[in-house]
């Protein structure tokens, strides 16, 4: 009892010795003048409205005539102000030389820098880290990062020989006894993972994770005040997952959600990340095949540019037939669990096929404005909504006092044409301004 006094005395003159230099000397507070601020919160847009921030975190959202004398300014009184965008599903890192090597990590860091290029300041790694990403990570929430910053899965959890072994993974996480997986968790818990990730998965020809296990590893999670997230295609597989408590899915099912699984994932607060790029990812950049010609897509792109536009010229009509009725189903369910009242996020798998890292974050905003969503609504998933999906909404996702000063000035504004998420000036991560063609040079 005694120690809690001392400390909080500690603090509370600190405190006051904090804003008595806060007083006396305003130059560390940056004031950036926006002209219309859209806070992530899903309020109301706000005009000419001033952000204070100080280090690296935002102090509170002001009038004009606020602004600390000594301040300095940033004037985007003639821009949009978004938060930085966050993508609940990424495969950091060429998968072909996945492993202790400089080589690898390099290529982390590249995709991590290629993320913040495009406006993503907080990305989920999805369950193919090696153990370097752990320093990678606590580095990430520091001042002076160069890319995005990261929350990790660690090695993610499947059956003996189940997805996604097949594509030459070598995952230490192949798990058909539920003991074993609560050890396992207990081990990744250890490590100082940010949630679980399950690949609950039945689109292949693979051994399905039992059910006794992922509820296992879902217990489990919670005892670690883990968040548990699972991959899952069915709505079958849903419910099985929604009544174990599973905390946020990625990929949306392939037939309807029933209604007691709507209400259930409503209740529960279960949100669902749809990854509509990822299923219909041909349809959708063959939507926009200008996107290609676009000189900031293709300096922070490169070659990737011209590998995609070949991949895509190879989808025939047959095969973007096939996709555009299994996408019209996508945005069906989309608009089911929006109707019901279920939470969305913004996930991308990036890093796969055909998925640019950061780029592709853009194009699920957009798929989910297809689908139904209003601008504004898609905007809440791929901020406020990623960050409540991944349990970090305390730190970012929204420009509000206390939260980590990461946001995007956009010359125009999203809520009349969705695609201006990507015209992006400035990037600011943890109050420092990033011009987004210099981060990945
Ligand atoms: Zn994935």
């Amino acid at each position: 009892m005694k120690r809690t006094v001392h400390f909080s005395l500690v603090v509370l003159l600190s405190a006051i010795f904090m804003v008595s230099c806060q007083m006396e000397d305003n130059r560390s507070v940056t004031a950036l003048k926006v002209g219309l601020l859209i806070d992530g919160t899903g309020n109301p847009p706000r005009r000419d409205v001033v952000v204070l921030i100080e280090g690296d975190s935002i102090i509170e959202v002001v009038q004009e005539e606020e602004i600390p004398a000594g301040a300095v300014v940033v004037d985007a009184s003639q821009q949009v102000v978004i938060p930085g965008l966050i993508d609940t599903h990424v495969h950091l890192g060429e998968r072909a030389i996945a492993g202790p090597s400089q080589e690898y990590a390099e290529s982390v860091y590249q995709h991590l820098k290629q993320n913040l290029a495009f406006g993503v300041t907080t990305i989920v790694s999805l369950g193919m880290d090696t153990d370097s990403i752990f320093a990678l990570r606590d580095k990430s929430w520091e001042d002076a990062f160069g890319g995005a910053r990261i929350l990790t899965t660690g090695t993610g959890f499947t059956s003996v020989g189940g997805h996604p072994t097949q594509l030459g993974t070598d995952l230490p996480n192949q798990i058909d006894d539920p003991a074993q997986a609560r050890e396992r968790v207990q081990e990744l818990a250890a490590q100082g993972v940010d949630g679980l990730k399950i690949w609950f998965a039945r689109s292949s020809n693979l051994p399905p994770i039992k059910t006794e296990v992922a509820r296992a590893i879902i217990e489990e999670g919670h005892l670690h005040n883990l968040r548990v997230f699972a991959h899952l295609n069915t709505a079958a597989d849903t419910r099985i997952l929604v009544e174990a408590k599973l905390d946020g899915i990625t990929h949306i099912a392939r037939d309807p959600y029933d209604e007691e699984t709507l209400e259930l994932m409503q209740r529960q607060g279960t949100i669902v990340a749809p990854t509509l790029v990822q299923r219909e990812k041909d349809l959708i950049f063959t939507k926009e095949k200008e996107l290609f010609e676009d000189p900031v897509v293709r300096a922070i792109l490169g070659q990737e540019v011209d590998e995609l536009k070949e991949t895509l010229a190879n989808s025939g009509p047959e095969v973007l037939d096939r996709r555009a009725q299994s996408y019209q189903q996508a945005k069906e369910n989309v608009m089911q669990l929006k109707n019901a009242g279920v939470k969305l996020a913004v996930g991308t798998d990036s890093g796969t096929n055909l998925a640019p890292m950061g780029l592709v974050t853009h194009k699920e905003i957009e798929a989910l404005v297809d689908a139904g969503l209003s601008p504004m609504e898609a905007l809440v998933a791929g901020t406020r909504g990623s960050a409540e999906w991944a349990g970090v909404s305390d730190r970012v996702g929204t420009i509000e006092a206390g939260k980590l000063a990461d946001l995007l000035i956009l010359e125009e504004s999203p809520l009349e044409n969705i695609r201006n998420t990507r015209k992006i000036v400035k990037i600011m991560l943890g109050g420092r301004i990033l011009e987004p063609l210099a981060i990945t040079q």
